[in-house]
């Protein structure tokens, strides 16, 4: 696959770190951001190809962050995966409840971490061109 432009919002720093290495060698362009408030800033700037969220993030959480996202002209049409504790039930059908496309649970799977925001990325590129068609 192509090297995408991959917007990570997580804040807590190991985290951060393992999911940005594994973006990097899978050939992506990684953008950081440790809260919500940049990470708005950043997907309205940059236009990310997508959006991993962590839905636990100081002040602004990720899924009011995700609805900001979803309520902007410019950032609504951006994919956001959402990256759920795996420990807080409930959190990925809130994270589909606030726009997101998708999830994925925490700790990171790291075999299967790059495949499957590939398969996201695929599903966003085919929902952006059903959208043009329309
Ligand atoms: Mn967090």
């Amino acid at each position: 696959m192509n090297a995408k432009k991959i917007l990570v919002i997580e804040d807590n720093p190991v985290n951060l770190e393992l999911t940005v290495d594994l973006l990097e060698l899978a050939g992506h362009v990684v953008l950081k951001a440790d809260t919500a408030e940049r990470g708005i800033q950043l997907a309205r700037s940059v236009r990310p190809d997508l959006i991993l969220m962590d839905i636990s993030l100081p002040c602004m959480d990720g899924l009011a962050a995700t609805k900001a996202l979803k309520q902007h002209p410019a950032t609504r049409d951006l994919p956001v995966i959402a990256l759920t504790a795996h420990a807080m039930k409930g959190d990925e059908e809130k994270a589909l409840a606030a726009g997101c496309e998708g999830y994925l649970t925490k700790p990171i799977e790291t075999r299967t971490f790059a495949r499957n925001v590939a398969l996201f990325i695929e599903a966003a590129e085919e929902r952006a061109r059903t959208r043009e068609a329309a």
